[in-house]
């Protein structure tokens, strides 16, 4: 097989399966097989897969077609500047993320360091480890309920070279860091309103459930993370993603719990996606 049938081939096997992305599959898991980038593919289509390649594409192919997502078959998420390592352990670091770990920054520009970060249900550890990498001198507690999600946070933290700068503690949200004071606070928490979990693409429900699952209303970790008033410094911020629908609702529940100098902010589709508060400004 050559890349030019491997293309051809692996792009009708995963439009036969309902993928609206099977071109743009296809080439990034040949562009990972054979190490190359997306140029390499068309100048050099006659290029011949080596047996072994051939039956780990033909693996992965399998893999997608069963829809699984495209991350997962290769090991590997995009976010930010980095290529974190993740598996069906971790939700998928999503582009609207990247947009939360901008908006920490830019407002953390300013506060006098070093800034001690709280990351609540940091899963595969991208918001933790990306606000270490671009705030020089912060210290981040990354929390999560999962071993399993911290195993791979694990991967990741040693991937960066960040253990001395980012803590993995297992616990449920506040509990494993009661006592401590934090000049920020972020997190990505489940969002998902539990009936609307039926209706996501098969990529989604492959997820861990757990990430996702916002309980009755999709509101419930918003109602618990409002206490992060109460590890925070008087200067400091909680920074929240949210679903495309919940600014009102979110915004409300941290007046409600004394938050000042509410913001929502929207994605590059104009959706609601994150929440800035205050304690005290
Ligand atoms: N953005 C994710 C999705 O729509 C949800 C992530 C979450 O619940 N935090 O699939």
């Amino acid at each position: 097989m050559d890349v030019a049938r491997a293309l051809e081939w692996g792009e009708r096997m995963l439009r036969e399966s309902g993928i609206d992305t099977a071109r743009r599959d296809v080439e990034i898991l040949l562009q990972e097989l054979l190490d190359v980038d997306r140029s390499a593919l068309y100048l050099d289509r006659s290029r011949a897969l080596l047996p072994e390649q051939k039956i780990m594409f033909e693996q992965w192919i399998k893999q997608r077609c069963a829809r699984m997502p495209l991350q997962y078959v290769l090991h590997k998420a995009w976010f930010m500047d980095m290529e974190l390592y993740v598996d069906e352990r971790v939700l998928i670091p999503r582009p609207e993320t990247e947009l939360l770990v901008e908006v920490v920054i830019k407002e953390a520009k300013g506060m006098s360091e070093p800034l001690q970060v709280l990351d609540i249900g940091t899963g595969s550890g991208a918001i933790a480890i990306a606000l270490a990498r671009h705030m020089s001198g912060c210290r981040v507690w990354a929390v999560d309920i999962s071993p399993d999600a911290l195993a791979v946070a694990r991967i990741n933290v040693g991937k960066y070279s960040l253990q001395q700068r980012v803590t993995l503690l297992e616990g449920n949200l506040f509990e494993p860091v009661k006592g401590m004071a934090f000049d920020i606070i972020v997190s990505n928490p489940p969002y998902i309103v539990r009936d609307d979990l039926i209706e996501l693409e098969p990529e989604v429900r492959s997820e861990p459930e757990p990430a996702l699952n916002g309980g009755d209303d999709g509101l419930d970790f918003y109602r618990k993370l409002c206490h992060a008033g109460e590890l925070l410094k008087p200067h400091g911020f909680l920074a929240l993603e949210i679903g495309y629908d919940q600014g009102q609702a979110v915004s409300d529940i941290l007046k409600a719990c004394g938050f000042k100098d509410i913001q929502v902010l929207k994605d590059f589709a104009n959706m609601d996606r994150i929440v800035l508060a205050h304690k005290w400004k």
